[in-house]
């Protein structure tokens, strides 16, 4: 690790009061900021990175964010970056190609998902809330603790790092960290699965056992690819291949911390376990070269029993850890944003945060994802069979599958695409 010259811990650089600060530049915390931003409310957002390019992060954008990006307005501008659009999502199972949902269901015009790495969308939220007055990102700032006075919470602490020198950004031999203060009337941790903010408010998630971690990796399309396959499933194990232009962003589903083995089998055994589940990609599988290439996931799924606390709440994965079962953890995390600036704008921008209306968004919120959790739990249970050798299912319910998909997938393409209580946006858009 490289050293860090910290200012005198004792100095704390009080900034001015904001309506809302958030801690955690995802998928939550940008959705909510632009949204309080753009009904003029004074807004900050933290991340610690100083930049959103971190790579296997949720990559899929459903029909109900384009469809809440249609209602800001937003919708055309970010369809024209470069993005890949899926019409159905088949699967692979035990050898039966089937379609499995079928986008093309859902009412026009959001009838796609979009792949988008996520420093895409991250980036497109970030230029399109910078010419809102009242939105500050603060990159390179974690948020480290709460302000709390009289029970009720006030604002962050954070860290902000600065490099010495300006060329080497903030990964440079020497570097400056400056502690700050910022005080708000609602806090917000959207600072993910792990939050630190959610830690400090004395919030701690239930967890739900997971029998799967996945291993991503990426791998160029051989040259003949097939059509668009989400997963390949099979006892000889489970390949997810998500498009991403000339490449797959790959993810190899094991059992719970089996990752150590694997890796000491060596990675031509891991190469020969992802040829095996997935023959598709023997033409491409020997790029795979180092173990750096391959990064372990561990997925969670927890959920806070109380959301909040007076003046603070916790959203996205900050709040329930999803799986990226389905993959739509990003579009959860997004719904708990809007549903969070829709009932909270009002009161922020009288000054006040009242509990009642937290506690509202939370039971608001909780019905979906505990439902979507619950599924995707019985899904875990599914697929970790990949991981033992053994049959997803008997082939003639596979079989029965494939046979009842036409009825599945216009089910499944509302139940992914669109989701159970999907949001809209109600904040009122107001000049600063
Ligand atoms: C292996 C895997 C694959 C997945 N694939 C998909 C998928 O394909 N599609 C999908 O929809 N979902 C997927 N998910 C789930 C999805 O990634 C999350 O549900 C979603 O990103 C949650 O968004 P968020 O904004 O709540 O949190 P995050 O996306 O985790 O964002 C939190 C942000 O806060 C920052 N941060 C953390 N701590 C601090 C701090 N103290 N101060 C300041 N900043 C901080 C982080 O750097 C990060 O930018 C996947 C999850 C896993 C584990």
């Amino acid at each position: 690790m490289k050293p860090t010259t910290r200012t005198d811990s004792d100095h704390v650089d009080h900034t001015s009061d904001r309506d809302c600060v958030i801690a955690g530049g995802g998928p939550a915390g940008m959705v909510l900021g632009y949204l309080l931003a753009r009904a003029g409310l004074r807004v900050t957002v933290l991340e610690k990175h100083a930049d959103f390019f971190r790579d296997f992060r949720g990559d899929t954008i459903h029909p109900s964010t384009i469809t809440l990006l249609g209602e800001l307005g937003l919708r055309e501008r970010f369809l024209r970056l470069p993005l890949n659009r899926l019409e159905t999502m088949d699967a692979v199972i035990d050898g039966l190609r089937m379609t499995m949902v079928d986008f093309r269901t859902l009412p026009a015009p959001d009838r796609f998902l979009v792949l988008a790495p996520q420093w895409d969308f991250l980036n497109f939220l970030a230029e399109e809330a910078a010419v809102l007055p009242n939105f500050e990102l603060r990159l390179c700032t974690e948020a480290t603790g709460l302000v709390v006075e009289q029970g009720r919470v006030r604002g962050l602490r954070a860290t902000t790092t600065t490099a010495d020198d300006p060329a080497t950004d903030t990964d440079p031999a020497t570097s400056t960290s400056t502690d700050i203060e910022i005080r708000a009337t609602l806090t917000v941790a959207a600072d993910g699965r792990t939050s630190a903010l959610r830690d400090a408010a004395g919030l701690i998630p239930d967890e739900s056992g997971v029998p799967i971690d996945v291993l991503w990796f990426s791998l160029p399309k051989p040259a003949d690819p097939p059509p668009p396959t989400l997963a390949y499933l099979s006892p000889r194990g489970m390949v997810l291949t998500i498009d991403r232009g000339d490449r797959y962003q790959s993810g190899m589903v094991i059992r719970k911390g089996g990752a150590e083995q694997l890796r000491a089998e060596g990675l031509p055994s891991l190469r020969q376990r992802i040829v095996d589940a997935a023959p598709v990609l023997r033409p491409v599988v020997d790029t795979l070269t180092g173990w750096d290439q391959v990064k372990l996931l561990s997925v969670q799924l927890n959920r806070l029993d109380r959301w909040y606390r007076p003046g603070f709440m916790a959203i996205g994965d900050a709040a329930h850890a999803m799986s990226p079962m389905f993959g739509v953890g990003v579009n959860y995390a997004i719904q708990d944003a809007v549903a969070l600036s829709n009932a909270i704008a009002g009161h922020l921008a009288a000054g006040d945060a009242p509990s009642g209306v937290l506690a509202a968004v939370q039971r608001r919120r909780e019905l979906p994802v505990r439902i979507m959790q619950r599924i995707q739990r019985a899904g875990h249970r599914v697929i970790s069979r990949t991981t033992t050798g053994a049959h997803i299912a008997p082939r003639w319910v596979i079989r029965l599958i494939r046979l009842a998909s036409p009825v599945i997938r216009p089910l499944a393409a509302r139940f992914i695409g669109i989701g159970l209580r999907p949001e809209h946006v109600t904040t009122p858009q107001r000049e600063a």
